[in-house]
């Protein structure tokens, strides 16, 4: 059997891992250096030398995204389809075990799923209706509470409060939540999760099927893995040693949500004949985007240890640019892109990464500007507009009437009369009956208890879910959006609305039947209606942070989600301390160390050139800051770098760039961060100069009064 092509273009090491006899392997090595290629090559391997069918095979990525590359690269190199394989995240692959099982899980079969954001309301609602007070309980933080429970396997029966009154609480929430949840056949992403791994702990009859089935079971990214997911890896794996992972401790930045980096470790004591195989040649960066990040890492003290080289030439130096402030540094990074693609380089081949979320729209702002088309990832996608989600709403309201978030959602949306008083009964009726605001309002109904009015407007809505239920039948996925969204009259509803974005709405409602006319769900579960594996991909999908991207565009997205990713061009932007590592993060040595990973990952991500960006001074939570350059700057050794000074410009104030600093003292008068002392203001340091002769300013950070910028001929400075 010619099998050369699976093993060609391999290092030693590389094929050591892809062609290693069956048994636990651990692939730990750093980033770039060919670990998620030797996944797919392996899973190749596996069918065409081993024989394994694809069906018996389990390839657990970090995003969809990923999955789908995986799927194709292997159909790639196989020539032909995998059709039968397992591979998608631990969510999207729990999900499919539920769906497969849902009796024995104890679901609905029509159960839904809920995205963070649904799972945010609902908790809020659970709050409201125990008469609790949000501030005191802020939804977030229960969420996240409940969210921390499930990842480690956690429900609210197995708590103990311990006698404190704040967990008493929090733990009387949790359960509220779960018999919400229950109630309403929905579930969110960690109880995805839980439940899957309660099936097979509880279902050993299930759980050895699968463990019969699955002959190979690989994980990418293992670093990131939780408690809750490596349990249900274990439990997969059984007594089998069939478990291929792979690894970079350096790249665990997950920490913060659950992911257990000590799985690592864990994983060489549970399995103690695993092979490790250690790649050490980095294939991604040129040599001093490696010698930075390198030099970076080594800072963090509890690392295994690993060495990266590259024969690829140094390339060019790291280029690292202070900003005078987060306009400038935007228009820098934009300014840097525009030349990139009158070169002739694809707008796809370039990153903006940044730390935090809000840093996006300076950028988003600059690129509009100079009409670059771009795309933010895990910005508010698709999936998550509020117009998509309404229209969801009823689609899964016709899949399953009992979905209460569902139903809160779209009983009122459009507004059809049914006013606070009469949900407040349903709600109400719900609770003391245990059952689904749908099973509540035909209750109410039949009860003849409700005025006419409000009878008539709640009727109007449990009749034209069970018309558009009825009318379904039979009609293909598109056809059933269709009539979803006739029936809801959404479109009618947008069409008045006022702040110029209703067609917009009505396209992307549009938008959503082409997409439910190109989704092709072609999986073995033939119970699974179409419908219910789309509304199931709609809701994975929003909770992804990576997408497909449609056309060329710049790609924005935080450090977290490039996470696998790489880019021949790639820019990090708010290299400061406060921002990035985060102030949250600063005090404490472990986050740190994470803050300095995710450092490690953003700065891993550049093929040839890296630019990193740090402004002087920056509006962060509305007040003006003055940050220090990040600290992971100063860990770059000097000889990798190439300071970009600011081209000086008249309109503009001086930005203080190393060796320039005379440049101030001529204008001004003043140094930059000299001492000076104002009559009035008191002591300060100065900034920023500009200008010169009288119209010279100097920017003065002031102890008692903040920044101000002062005519140097009128503010009577003199230094301290
Ligand atoms: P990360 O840690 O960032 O996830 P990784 O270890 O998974 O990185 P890959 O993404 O698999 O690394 O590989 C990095 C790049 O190097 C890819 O472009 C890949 O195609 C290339 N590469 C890996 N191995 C080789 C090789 N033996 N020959 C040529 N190119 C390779
Ligand atoms: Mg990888």
């Amino acid at each position: 059997m010619d099998v050369t092509h699976i093993i060609e273009g391999l290092n030693d090491a590389q094929r050591e891992a892809v062609t290693a006899p069956p048994g636990s392997t651990l692939i730990l090595a750093g980033a770039g250096s060919g670990k998620t290629r030797v996944l797919v090559h392996r899973i190749a391997w596996l069918i065409q030398v081993e024989g394994l069918s694809p069906w018996s095979i389990l390839a657990v990525t970090f995003t969809n995204k990923a999955a789908r590359e995986m799927k194709h690269r292997i159909e790639a190199l196989l020539g032909q389809p995998v059709g039968g394989m397992w591979v998608g995240t631990f969510h999207g692959l729990a999900h499919r075990l539920l769906r497969a099982h849902w009796q024995e899980a104890g679901l609905p079969q029509g159960f839904q799923i809920l995205d963070s954001d649904d799972q945010f309301r609902l908790v809020k609602r659970i709050i409201r209706e125990m008469n609790l007070d949000d501030s005191k309980w802020p939804p977030r933080q229960v969420q996240w509470f409940i969210n921390q429970q499930k990842d480690e396997g956690l429900r609210a029966d197995h708590l103990d409060h311990g006698g404190d009154p704040y967990q008493r609480q929090m733990i009387a929430i949790y359960r509220e939540y779960e018999a919400a949840c229950q109630r309403a056949g929905v579930v969110d992403f960690a109880e995805l999760l839980l439940r899957a791994h309660e099936l097979w702990r509880d279902r050993p009859d299930i759980l050895q099927h699968y463990q019969e089935r699955f002959g190979a079971i690989l994980v990418d990214e293992f670093q990131d893995t939780n408690s809750i997911q490596y349990a249900w890896l274990r439990l997969l794996a059984g007594s089998r040693n069939n478990l291929f992972v792979v690894g970079d401790d350096d790249q665990s930045i997950y920490g913060w949500r659950g992911a257990r980096v000590e799985n690592i470790q864990d994983f060489q004591a549970h399995y103690p004949d695993t092979r490790i195989v250690r790649l050490e040649q980095n294939y991604r960066s040129s040599g001093n985007i490696l010698s930075a990040a390198n030099a970076v890492i080594a800072n963090n003290p509890t690392r295994l240890g690993k060495q990266l080289w590259t024969d690829d030439g140094e390339g060019e130096p790291i280029r690292v640019y202070g900003a005078f402030n987060e306009v400038d540094e935007a228009r820098f990074v934009i300014d840097r892109i525009r030349e990139a693609i009158d070169h002739g380089m694809a707008r796809a081949e370039m990153a903006i990464l940044y730390r935090t979320t809000a840093q996006s729209r300076l950028f988003e702002e600059a690129l509009i500007q100079q009409a670059i088309p771009y795309r933010v990832y895990g910005g508010l996608k698709f999936f998550e507009r509020a117009e998509i989600k309404d229209a969801l709403a009823y689609l899964r309201l016709t899949a399953n009437p009992h979905d209460d978030p569902s139903f809160e959602r779209a009983v009122n949306q459009p507004p059809r009369g049914i006013g606070a008083k009469t949900l407040e009964a349903i709600r109400l009726h719900a609770r003391d009956f245990s059952c689904s605001l749908w099973q509540a309002s035909e209750d109410l109904l039949r009860g003849g208890r409700m005025t006419a009015r409000a009878g008539g407007a709640l009727r109007g809505f449990i009749e034209l879910i069970g018309e558009a239920t009825a009318e379904a039948q039979g009609l293909d996925l598109a056809e059933q959006v269709e009539v979803a969204l006739h029936r809801a009259r959404l479109r009618e509803h947008l069409q008045k609305s006022r702040d110029g974005k209703g067609q917009d709405r009505i396209e992307n409602l549009d938008e959503l039947i082409n997409a439910a006319r190109q989704f092709d769900y072609q999986g073995e579960q033939e119970d699974l209606s179409q419908l219910d594996a789309f509304l199931a991909h709609a809701a994975l999908e929003a909770g992804d942070t990576q997408a497909e991207a449609y056309e060329d565009s710049v790609q924005l997205m935080t450090l977290h989600s490039a996470k696998g990713l790489e880019f021949p061009l790639v820019f990090i932007g708010g290299m400061e301390e406060g921002l990035f590592p985060h102030s949250m993060s600063a005090e404490d040595p472990q986050r740190l160390e994470e803050e300095r990973r995710l450092c490690y990952v953003g700065m891993t991500r550049a093929m040839r050139q890296l630019y990193l960006c740090h402004a002087e001074s920056r509006r962060l939570h509305g007040s003006e800051t003055y940050p220090l350059p990040s600290r992971f700057l100063r860990e770059i050794p000097a000889g990798v770098v190439q300071e970009v000074r600011a081209r000086p410009q008249v309109s503009r104030p001086y930005t203080p760039a190393a060796g320039s600093l005379g440049a101030a003292r001529e204008m001004t008068g003043f140094e930059l961060g000299q001492r000076v002392e104002h009559p009035k203001f008191g002591a300060g340091v100065v900034l920023n100069a500009e200008g010169q002769g009288s119209g010279a300013r100097v920017q003065v950070n002031f102890e008692a009064v903040g920044a101000k910028w002062l005519v140097v001929a009128y503010a009577n400075l003199s230094p301290a």
